[in-house]
């Protein structure tokens, strides 16, 4: 059987949308199933639409969600190069074989003349004038002009596109392994521009020629690409190649369902359509991450597999490799996936407690060097312990645990002043003292023997711990005051209590 190969082949005209990390991650994942190839072709024939840092970006990005790409731009390969600007000179000979066969032909209007065309059309009260069959005839090309003078003015340097010559009256069929066989009649189709005036390839020609010429078997991409499909069909058939396998993945849509997830929905609905953070190099405007907001690359793909795709159970939670174990075509859905933001912090919430204490206090740790705070990783792993299970996202495993890495500046007036009674100072000292003659520090021991005071001295188990907690963090938050006073030591916890008690006095 042949070998699999697929690709994914963005253009560098933005950021990269979260629907085209699906895309990507869904070619990768077909890729790995079937033992096939994966590569990362950049479609950069559009030199209008070019977007600096676009590429890099699309790059980082599959890095940082892990996924890898055997072939393409910056890694090289049997085809290279990957970027389709640096393969220029390779389109015009397809453009002029499928002239020189029948299947296109040479036109020279000027776009004052395609304005006239459109206006005039429109006067005739057609919806959506098109070069097409109805009206290439009253154009000026190569197949209303004679021989010669087309060639004096292709000679003369005159510019000239090349245009697909689309069939009259047939059915093109497409089979698209999620939709089945999808039909369209050529005489709806227009007569689209191959290869432009700029010597550059159009995305029909040179998508095309680069899936043939790289062997690619499976075209996996987003269904906005699904009305071009049939003349790439067509495309396939005049240039006497075998056409590869599409599949038409479903939309990406709004929280509400209402229309498709664009990138200009951005920030928009609170939360952010791209996986890294852009910052646009024109304007400046910034649009959010999913990395910088603290999301694990684990749970963004995690979430991602299931938008279209399903395992055919109830199982949610799967890593890269048990999704490259399962995945098939057939279980990716026709009808577009509402996004849901609140799955995504669910996903990573998971991870984040179900990852172990060493990989998230690295995390943690991370944080800690920006602020300047350096720990022992054992110390760091405690609090994680404590903490991760409260964390949604990367940051709150700062904001739940930043108590243990820094004294209380200022404490929390409603606490006092439920809390801190005139006999508090007296009763922190005698704890203070219980804690001085305490040896076993361990949370257990340290739970017990206060509980113990507590009730010998007749005292109230709220008063005794919310005075204590505040004492130590500030506030009514945190972990169990024991394991508090564990994880801080003996002498932290010691000094804690004296600096309460001073500035609330
Ligand atoms: N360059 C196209 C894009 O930006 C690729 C479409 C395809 O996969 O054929 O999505």
């Amino acid at each position: 059987m042949k070998e699999v190969r697929v690709r994914f082949a963005p253009s560098p005209t933005g950021p990269l949308h979260i629907g085209g990390v699906r895309t990507a991650l869904y070619n990768y994942l077909f890729a790995r199933k079937n033992n096939g190839k994966f590569l990362l072709r950049i479609e950069d024939t559009d030199q209008t639409r070019y977007v600096p840092g676009a590429e890099e970006y699309i790059i980082e990005s599959l890095k940082w969600c892990g996924i890898e790409y055997d072939e393409g731009v910056g890694v090289g390969g049997p085809h290279a190069p990957y970027r389709q600007s640096e393969r220029k000179e390779l389109y015009r000979q397809y453009a002029e074989q499928l002239v020189r066969d029948g299947h296109a032909y040479y036109a020279f209007d000027t776009p004052e003349a395609l304005d006239e065309m459109r206006e005039r059309l429109k006067a005739r009260g057609v919806a959506t004038p098109q070069y097409d069959l109805f009206t290439r005839n009253e154009m000026c090309n190569s197949l209303t002009l004679s021989n010669e003078e087309t060639e004096r003015r292709l000679n003369s340097g005159e510019p000239f596109v090349i245009r697909m010559l689309i069939p009259e009256n047939e059915e093109i069929k497409v089979n698209d392994l999620i939709r089945g066989e999808v039909v369209v009649n050529t005489s709806r189709l227009d007569d689209k521009v191959l290869y432009k005036s700029d010597g550059m390839p159009t995305y029909h020609l040179a998508n095309i020629v680069d899936d043939h010429l790289m062997e690619i078997t499976h075209v996996i991409r987003g269904e906005e690409w699904l009305p071009s499909a049939p003349l790439h069909v067509l495309l396939y058939r005049s240039l006497g190649w075998e056409a590869p396998q599409f599949a038409h993945l479903p939309l990406l849509l709004k929280p509400d369902g209402n229309g498709k997830l664009s990138k200009r929905d951005g920030d928009r609905l609170g939360f952010p359509v791209f996986p890294l953070r852009w910052t646009d190099p024109e304007s400046g405007e910034v649009s959010s991450g999913y990395r910088e907001s603290g999301y694990l690359p684990e749970a963004f793909i995690n979430m991602l597999a299931l938008l279209g795709w399903n395992p055919g159970t109830e199982q949610e939670v799967f890593g890269m490799d048990e999704l490259v174990d399962l995945f098939t075509i057939d279980r990716v859905g026709k009808s577009g996936s509402k996004f849901d933001p609140e799955k995504a912090k669910w996903f990573n919430h998971h991870y984040l407690s179900a990852l172990d204490n060493s990989y998230v206090s690295e995390l943690l740790d991370k944080q800690l060097a920006e602020k300047g705070i350096k720990a022992e990783k054992s110390y760091i792993e405690t609090v994680v312990g404590f903490t991760k299970e409260r964390a949604v996202l990367i940051p709150d495993l700062w904001e739940q645990s930043w108590f243990f890495f820094r004294a209380p500046e200022s404490y929390d007036e409603k606490v006092v002043q439920k809390f801190w009674k005139p006999e508090t100072p007296a009763l922190l000292d005698r704890i203070t003292a219980l804690l001085r003659e305490t040896s076993d520090f361990s949370a257990d021991n340290l739970e017990a023997r206060i509980k113990a005071f507590i009730q010998e001295n007749g005292l109230g188990m709220g008063q005794v711990m919310n005075t204590l907690r505040l004492s130590l963090v500030g506030g009514s938050f945190g972990p169990g005051v024991a394991a508090i006073i564990a994880t801080l030591g003996k002498e932290e916890a010691i000094n804690r209590i004296l600096k309460a008690k001073e500035a609330l006095a």
